[in-house]
């Protein structure tokens, strides 16, 4: 299936023959305009916004695959324009969307004030060039999501093209009813999966695990309530990469589910940082594994990232916006329009709504919600936040007193997101002269997620 012909023909219509547009097809929730002629459209970016407010989908730039030059002379085309104080680090070729992911140590010496443009490099390659600063700490999920990239380039066609089908298929009713099944996490802490049914479509929010389980029936999502086949999803869109909303995901590929995951940018290598984790884990304590790497790297492969705020088509009729939710890097509120106007939704997913130094507070302005879903894990009427400078001190105060006493502090923390948070507090009052000056360690895996956050 092609998209649908007034599509085409609007595109068609409204595109200058100059573009040299050859083919136009489904990439996912947006439509892509391969042409022979990238700078055309890049240098008058005002053709593609007109053209987006016109057909209302996203749409997306793609260079013909005719004019892409080889890997070589691409790299070599690069590091001849390329400034030397960017310290090219690594250059990973995504043959399925046509992009160049140039890894750099500096990205300060690039963009058009630099001349070397990012719209030069791409003329000039045929390849889509996206700059990604090389973290501080060498990080293995992000090794991980090129290697599962750049060695799945068909399957990854197809799915996208699949995708895209499924999402603009025609709708069978203009009918409205919407119903929500929870396969988790209500009335208890974990296992967040949420089954949101129309006419239409089938999403789930959310796919955890609750890790304090002591059996596999109150460990997983309750999939057997939910009366459907993995076949059947739509889509399944991911609030936050915690264990008790991410845990599960990997199963759902693993027993043949082949649809898409929708996430904001940053929880896609933190997802893979916790499931990677789970399987070493899993393997060191010689436990069953609920999963696999073979299962983690389809993960990866089926999602689709999103950034905050961006409408995007997840079916025939729900549209999905990601606003910040405050509570993790990348973490988000899921935000559903269902029919042309006729029932919104809001799944909190985990969100703070206080601003920290890591973080802003979670969005909190919506025009219209007819059901609004929100976690209430603290929201006991005794469970009131404390004061944050009075809680500062405290910590700082038991911090100085053991360590003037020769003691050693060990903190635990949950490491998504606190971690960091008490990093930045340990540093600021250091710096001030406010705590007893002392070498900070920190374990393993919080240093990871420590480096996500940096980059
Ligand atoms: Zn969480």
């Amino acid at each position: 299936m092609t998209p649908a012909t007034e599509v085409i023909n609007t595109i068609l219509q409204n595109i200058p023959a100059e573009a040299e547009v050859t083919r136009i097809e489904y990439e996912g929730p947006k439509l892509a305009l391969y042409t022979k002629k990238p700078e055309f459209l890049l240098l008058n970016s005002y053709i593609i916004s007109d053209l987006v407010n016109m057909i209302k989908k996203r749409v997306v730039v793609r260079i013909d695959k005719s004019i892409r030059k080889t890997e070589t002379e691409a790299k070599e085309i690069i590091m001849n324009i390329l400034p030397k104080e960017s310290e090219v680090t690594n250059i990973v070729f995504d043959d399925t969307l046509g992009e160049i992911i140039l890894e750099v140590k500096k990205p300060k010496f690039l963009g058009s004030k630099n001349g070397a443009s990012l719209i030069d490099l791409t003329c000039k390659t045929g390849w889509k060039v996206k700059i990604f600063r090389k973290p501080p700490i060498a990080s293995s999920s992000l090794q991980n999501i090129f290697q599962a990239i750049i060695t799945a380039v068909e399957s990854r066609e197809k799915f996208f093209k699949e995708t895209g089908e499924r999402i603009f298929r025609s709708r069978l009713s203009s009918d409205v009813e919407v119903s929500i099944l929870t396969l988790g996490a209500f009335r208890e802490v974990g296992r967040s999966a949420i089954l949101i049914e129309t006419k239409e479509s089938k999403i789930l929010l959310d796919c955890g695990i609750n890790p304090g389980a002591r059996n596999s029936w109150d460990a997983y999502p309750r999939f057997d309530w939910a009366n459907i086949y993995l076949d059947d999803l739509d889509c399944v869109i991911i609030s936050h990469a915690h264990l008790d909303h991410i845990g599960f995901l990997p199963v759902l590929y693993k027993y043949g589910y082949n649809g898409p995951i929708y996430c904001s940018e940053p929880t896609l290598p933190l997802m893979n940082l916790l499931h990677m984790d789970y399987v070493k884990v899993a393997s060191m304590e010689g436990t069953k594994r609920l999963f696999d790497i073979r299962d983690i790297r389809e993960v990866i492969r089926h999602s689709i990232t999103l950034p905050y705020g961006l409408v995007t088509d997840v079916s025939p009729d729900v549209k999905l916006v990601l606003n910040n939710a405050g509570h993790i890097l990348g973490s988000s509120m899921i935000h559903l329009h269902i029919g042309e106007g006729a029932h919104n939704i809001v799944y909190s997913g985990d969100f703070k709504f206080a601003k920290t130094k890591l973080l802003e507070s979670a969005v909190r302005d919506y025009p219209r919600v007819e059901t609004l879903i929100i976690e209430s894990t603290y929201g006991a009427k005794e469970d009131i936040v404390p004061d944050r400078r009075e809680v500062e001190l405290s910590f700082v105060n038991s911090i100085n007193e053991t360590l003037l006493k020769g003691g050693k502090v060990l903190i635990p923390v949950p490491a998504v997101g606190r971690a960091q948070e008490i990093m930045l507090v340990i540093d600021e009052y250091m710096r001030r002269g406010k705590l007893v000056e002392a070498p900070v360690f920190v374990e393993g895996m919080i240093s990871q997620f420590l480096m996500q956050n940096i980059t």
